[in-house]
């Protein structure tokens, strides 16, 4: 069977990896959730007390780790960087405010985006992100832009957080997505937007089965025209 490669992208809590996981899993592709390496970057730089100040030393640590995915057995994402699982690390509020402003710099973008591509290269791949569609593989078959009201991915990410026994307000959640948003839309070097190529689709109100099914029905009808 041919296989495409799928670009998923949008805002902060849009949806974009829980369902980008379900595709790839039902089409027996590659999930690379892109955002994890922003953050795993993020985290590193971090421990190391090191700032926007500092690319060469944040960029010397992020090629020194790599930073590799695995699974848990029930199938959650496991990310790791070297040997150490930095899966509930990376998800910290720590990290989660400050990956904007490692995300924002040129050269660490270079060297990520040159890794998502190596490991797209042989296509069977679901990516998501913020620039998929746009900068790291704009060849992609079929590239989607998810949106859903900030109320929403608000409310998504207040119960992902519950779950993962992440204590945060939701107010304040909601007023760090905004930011975080703005942030990834207005910064010079890849910032979040559309491709012109691509679907948009708001998923506000509408269940995560309801966006998988739009999604690969799409890519179906792109695999069997191939
Ligand atoms: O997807 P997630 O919310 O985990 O992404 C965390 C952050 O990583 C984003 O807010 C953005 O700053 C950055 N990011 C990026 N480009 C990507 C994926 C994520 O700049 N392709």
């Amino acid at each position: 069977m041919k296989s495409i490669t799928i670009a998923i992208d949008g805002p902060a809590s849009s949806g974009k990896s829980t369902v980008a996981k379900i595709i790839a899993k039902n089409l027996g592709y590659t999930y690379l959730d892109t955002g994890a390496m922003y953050r795993s970057a993020t985290y590193l730089a971090l421990q190391h007390q090191l700032n926007a100040e500092q690319v060469p030393e944040i960029l010397e640590l992020i090629r020194a780790n790599p930073i590799s995915f695995g699974q848990t057995a029930d199938g959650s994402q496991t990310v790791f960087i070297g040997d150490q699982d930095v899966s509930l690390a990376i998800r910290q509020n720590a990290v989660t405010n400050n990956v904007s402003w490692l995300s924002a710099i040129p050269e660490i973008r270079e060297e990520l985006v040159a890794q998502q591509r190596r490991i797209a290269k042989d296509g069977a791949i679901v990516m998501d992100g913020r620039d998929i569609g746009t900068v790291v593989l704009p060849d992609a078959e079929l590239k989607i832009f998810l949106l859903a009201s900030v109320e929403e991915r608000a409310k998504r990410r207040f119960k992902e957080n519950q779950e993962k026994g992440i204590a945060v307000d939701f107010e304040r959640l909601k007023q760090e997505i905004e930011e975080r948003d703005y942030k990834d839309s207005h910064r010079a070097v890849s910032p979040l937007k559309a491709a012109s190529d691509a679907i948009v689709f708001d998923t506000t109100g509408i269940s995560i089965a309801g966006v998988v099914d739009f999604i690969q029905e799409k890519a179906e009808k792109i695999i069997d025209r191939k």
